[in-house]
This record gives structure tokens, C-alpha cells and sequence, in this order.
């Protein structure tokens, strides 16, 4: 009788980003130079696995910075944070440390700069994600100036408080689907003909290359695997993409979630990993998949990532 094998197709590039690796460096350069408790706020980047570690080594990670003690050091996550958040920080005397990624902190630019030339901004991203909240934040809720507006869909354009004759912008958000945020963007542009575009997408180079690397996947695979915790932006839209092909997508944080079942009748499957999920997990997902069955593992070809973000000074 043949003995099963499973084929893995290991996709390329996958895993962790330039954005996500500077940040948990900043957080651990922080608690070697100032000492433990070192405060953060919010999940410096989405993956429960790298919190975990990181509260191990004594970081606490907060949601309102009110709590922190006074003279303390703050880190603001890889999603950045809004202006309020900033100026919070220097009325409770606290010490920032920004882990904001050098792309958010680029859309972020493009925000001010064009609030400052008085264009309404529109934002595509997803209401209460922290990137989302970090961005529209760069423009106070009253300025007299014009305004910033959010839309996660093309049902949202119609309703968009805008005049076509007025000055029109968009960013978005970093962790966005391309293939859907292009459809809103051609919806946009077909409201607003003259919509001033970003020079560059505002969705990164992370982003699209991982989502691009589930694509060249996608025929071959029974199901895949989507390396990544629920909160987690940019891994849930790489099993939304495989979902969409038909292809079975099954995200998961930690393998206390690994079902063997989940492999019945299954021969070829894909493995993915978010921007945010360390390689260990990937690992460790194929050591749960060889209790079940002897595998034959293939890395496929993709972009090679070179990208390294330096730190700030700490
Ligand atoms: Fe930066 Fe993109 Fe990584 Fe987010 S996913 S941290 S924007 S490189």
C-alpha cells in the first residue's frame, strides 16, 4: 500500500515585513537600553505569538496610555497613532518611542500635505482597525479646513458628503486587498473624475507581494494555510484571496488551533504567513502536518524582499 504524502508549497515571500521587524527590534532595544516594564500601545504589531514573547521580556501593552505611570517609556505600535495620541502622551509626561512604520508614517505625510493644500481626504481602509484610526487622526475632528472621510467600500462612495467640484484626494490604508482596493478606486474615479491620485500606492510592498504569492498558489492547492492571528489585517486578506478562488483558507494563530481533520483527503496544500507572523509558526505548523503524513516540502519562487528600515534612536 503507498504510504500518503502531502505535498507543502511554501509561499515566497511570506511572513515577517521590514515594518514588523523594526518594530518588535524598537520594543526590544527599549527594554534592554531603559529596563523592564517598558509600556506599549496597543499590540505593537498583530500577532499573539510575538506579544506573548515580548510581555515575557517585560513589555506591557496598553490600550489607554492614561494608565501608564508618569515618566515612563511609551511605544507607539507599528500602526502609528493618531495627533490626540501624541499630544496625550506629553500631558501625562510620558516618554514616546515611535514604532510607527516608515510606510504608514509615509501615508501619514501624504495626509498632512494635503489637508494643508485643503483637499477632503478620502480614506478606503477598515473602520476601527488602528492604522485606520492612526491616520485619520492626523487631522483634528474640528479643523476648519477640509475634511477627511472613511469608506471601507464601493457602496460607501455614493454616500460620501463630497461635491465632485471640490478638491478630492484618497490614501489608504497599507494592509488593503489590491485587487478590492482598486475596484474602489475605480469607483472613486469614476464619482470624481479629477481625484488627485498618491504619487505611489499607499498599500505596501509586503502587502502586495504577499498577497501575490498566494495568487501563483492558488491552482495548485487543496487548501491553505494562513499563518496569522485573527486581528491581523493583512493575513486575513490572503485567506480572503484564497477563499475567493474557491481555494479553502484556514487562518491560524497557534497550533493549539491545528485540526488533524482539516487534512482529510487533502493532498497539495499551500502555507502562507502574514506581514506580522514569525517563521517559528510556520515550523511548527509543519511539524503538526508530519504527525499526520510524510510530506514533501517545495519553497516556490517569488519576489525577493530586501527592504530594511533603520531603527530611531531609542
Ligand atoms: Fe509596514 Fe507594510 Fe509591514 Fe505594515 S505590512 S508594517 S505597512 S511594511
Amino acid at each position: 500500500m503507498n504510504e500518503k504524502i502531502i505535498n507543502i508549497s511554501l509561499a515566497n515571500p511570506r511572513g515577517f515585513c521590514a515594518g514588523v521587524e523594526r518594530a518588535i527590534l524598537i520594543v526590544e532595544e527599549a527594554l534592554k537600553k531603559y529596563g523592564a516594564p517598558i509600556y506599549v500601545r496597543n499590540e505593537v504589531v498583530h500577532n499573539s505569538y510575538v506579544i506573548n514573547n515580548l510581555k515575557e521580556k517585560g513589555a506591557i501593552f496598553v490600550n489607554n496610555i492614561e494608565k501608564i505611570p508618569p515618566g515612563s517609556h511609551v511605544i507607539f505600535s507599528a500602526h502609528g497613532v493618531s495627533k490626540a495620541i501624541r499630544v496625550s502622551a506629553k500631558k501625562f509626561n510620558l516618554i514616546s518611542i515611535d514604532a510607527t512604520c516608515p510606510l504608514v508614517t509615509k501615508v501619514h505625510n501624504e495626509v498632512h500635505r494635503l489637508h494643508d493644500d485643503n483637499y477632503h481626504i478620502v480614506m478606503i481602509g477598515h473602520k476601527g482597525h488602528p492604522e485606520v484610526e492612526g491616520t485619520m487622526g492626523q487631522i483634528e475632528k474640528n479643523s476648519p479646513k477640509a475634511s477627511i472621510h472613511l469608506i471601507e467600500s464601493i457602496n460607501d462612495v455614493e454616500n460620501l458628503p463630497i461635491i465632485s467640484t471640490e478638491k478630492i484626494s484618497y490614501v489608504s490604508q497599507t494592509t488593503l486587498s489590491v485587487d478590492d482596493t482598486s475596484k474602489i478606486i475605480k469607483s472613486l474615479k469614476a464619482k470624481f473624475p479629477d481625484i488627485k491620485e498618491p504619487k505611489s500606492s499607499d498599500i505596501c510592498y509586503a502587502t502586495q507581494n504577499r498577497q501575490d504569492a498566494v495568487k501563483t498558489m492558488l491552482g495548485k492547492q487543496d487548501l491553505i494555510f494562513v499563518v496569522g492571528s485573527i486581528n491581523s489585517s493583512n493575513s486575513n486578506r490572503l485567506a480572503e484571496i484564497a477563499n475567493q478562488h474557491k481555494v479553502k483558507a484556514i487562518l491560524i494563530d497557534n497550533m493549539d488551533l491545528f485540526d488533524q481533520s482539516s487534512l482529510k483527503n487533502k493532498k497539495n496544500i499551500g502555507i502562507t504567513a502574514g506581514a506580522s507572523a514569525p517563521e517559528i509558526l510556520v515550523q511548527q505548523l509543519i511539524s503538526e502536518i508530519k504527525k499526520v503524513s510524510s510530506v514533501r516540502i517545495t519553497e516556490i519562487n517569488g519576489v525577493e524582499e530586501n527592504i530594511i528600515f533603520k531603527l530611531p534612536v531609542i
